[in-house]
């Protein structure tokens, strides 16, 4: 085998866009909730890849479907199908309202094919409807599409000339909806928990409401679910502990468990608007992601997985308070089941940053949602003793932020 070159964080810097400002360690091996660095120091990750890693790393059972499958056929392209597509499309119609699934690789894929197929519905109707309405810190993708719906207008505006006719309104007000939309609107755009805009829930009217106004206009209401979605707030779906049913869903981070791929669920007489030659993709419906994918879903889509969620939620409630009681660096703690956003105080205001690099000092991996927000989705199935390990180093990352 070729000798590999040795390489550091510093790398980083000299040879990739620095679209991102990575932490200043090199993570090289991880398995179940633990990872290790270059230098063999440990972490417990409450972080998941950003909501990606489900079942935590190195699953056995998800291990095992990859390496099967690649000694089977890794990719095929669209002129044929394959059985694991075939199967994962089953799956997630028997688990939801779908009939329909469009597969592909990513959340911003899996938001543009929605965002698109509802623009095709609009003009199918005829007349001028395709507005679109999203919500102020909405994320929906970094593709133009995506990314001019998403809600923070210094995401998109250096892209400029950008899609039009998308509407931005305040989220979780039902008001504004009422007032703004028409027949010309052609969808709404909504996650059910704001992820990267706080960690925000959706209220249960809100959505109600959206669906009965989607209803009484002829819109599609699309649920972004790419970071709620496989179990992540102890629902298959987010949209099923609401219970407002969305015309389109979109699904990615879980769905692979760590392997790439998205997916868009709909309904048959929406999903056939797309035929041969409208839309497509050359790696979606790949048969090592579909594979993976199938494994994951069925192994998250179980009562003990799904409850064992709601437990975690509360050992995570009930740590957070345990810390906060000593220290009163947060002032709400909120989410959804293993969808956390840890909201930092008056006197910390602006720093969850701050706290997220002590705390991978301390051997804590964890995420923010913006500057204020510090924000946790670790594997659906992380053991109460490494929950317990976690937030005694979080404990200890607090405390230095407060010395
Ligand atoms: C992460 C995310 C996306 C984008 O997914 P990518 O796989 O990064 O393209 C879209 N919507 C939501 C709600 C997300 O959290």
């Amino acid at each position: 085998m070729q000798q590999q070159l040795n390489v550091s964080r510093e790398n980083f810097d000299d040879w990739l866009v620095p679209t991102y400002a990575p932490a200043s360690f090199v993570l090289v091996r991880g398995e179940g909730s633990w990872l290790w660095d270059q230098e063999g120091k440990d972490y417990v990750d409450f972080a998941g890849g950003i909501a990606v890693n489900a079942l935590g790393h190195a699953h056995p059972q998800v291990k095992k479907t990859l390496v099967e499958q690649a000694d089977k056929v890794w990719h095929l392209g669209n002129g044929y199908t394959n059985e694991p597509v075939l199967r994962l499309a089953k799956q997630l119609i028997d688990a939801t309202f779908a009939e329909k699934v469009f597969f592909c690789n990513s959340g911003a894929e899996a938001n543009e094919a929605a965002l698109k197929l509802a623009r095709l519905y609009g003009h199918k109707q005829g007349g001028n409807k395709s507005e679109i309405i999203a919500f102020k810190n909405a994320f929906h993708g970094r593709t133009l599409f995506t990314v001019t719906a998403g809600g923070q207008p210094k995401y998109s505006e250096d892209f400029a000339p950008l899609p039009q006719d998308i509407t931005h309104l305040p989220f979780n007000d039902l008001a504004a909806v009422a007032d703004h939309i028409s027949d010309r609107t052609c969808a709404v755009i909504v996650e059910p928990i704001q992820g990267e805009g706080g960690v925000v829930p959706a209220d249960a009217s809100f959505l109600q409401g959206l669906r009965e106004l989607c209803d009484k206009h002829g819109a599609l209401l699309i649920f972004d679910e790419v970071q709620t979605g496989v179990g992540r707030t102890g629902e298959l779906y987010a949209y099923q502990g609401y219970g407002v049913v969305p015309d389109i869903l979109t699904t990615a981070k879980a769905l692979g468990g760590g392997f790439p791929i998205g997916a868009m669920l709909t309904l048959d007489k929406y999903g056939v608007l797309f035929q041969p030659g409208t839309h497509g993709t050359t790696y979606g419906g790949n048969p090592l992601a579909t594979a993976v994918a199938g494994t994951v879903l069925s192994m998250i889509n179980t009562p003990e997985v799904l409850n064992g969620v709601q437990k975690r939620h509360q050992w995570f409630i009930d740590g957070l308070k345990r810390i906060n009681e000593q220290y009163q660096v947060f002032s709400e703690v909120r989410g959804a089941g293993l969808l956390l956003g840890a909201v930092m105080s008056e006197r910390f205001n602006g720093q969850a940053k701050q706290l997220n690099t002590l705390a991978a000092e301390e051997g804590l991996i964890a995420l923010i949602a913006g500057p204020n927000v510090l924000r946790f989705a670790p594997s659906l199935i992380i053991s109460g003793a490494d929950i317990e390990e976690g937030l005694n180093r979080l404990e200890r990352a607090v405390k230095r932020l407060c010395a």
